[in-house]
């Protein structure tokens, strides 16, 4: 789709975070469904892989004593 009235404002164009290649189409996030698959793993690889060593506080935290 080529717009004859394009204005000059340079449009924002990413490339596939996954292969690098691009431009991506406007509101593509990857250049195939492939790569989507491959993001999607290394997402849920890097969730794997973070340490569990910090404790969640989005609990309540604890009044301080009185
Ligand atoms: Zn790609």
């Amino acid at each position: 789709m080529t717009d004859p009235a394009t204005p000059a404002r340079p449009v924002r164009r990413r490339n596939c975070p996954v292969c690098g290649k691009g431009p991506l189409d406007p509101g593509a996030r990857f250049c195939s469904d492939r790569c989507r698959q491959v993001d999607l793993g290394r997402w849920l690889t890097g969730a794997y892989a973070i340490p569990a060593e910090e404790e969640p506080e989005d609990d309540e935290a604890p009044p301080p004593s009185r």
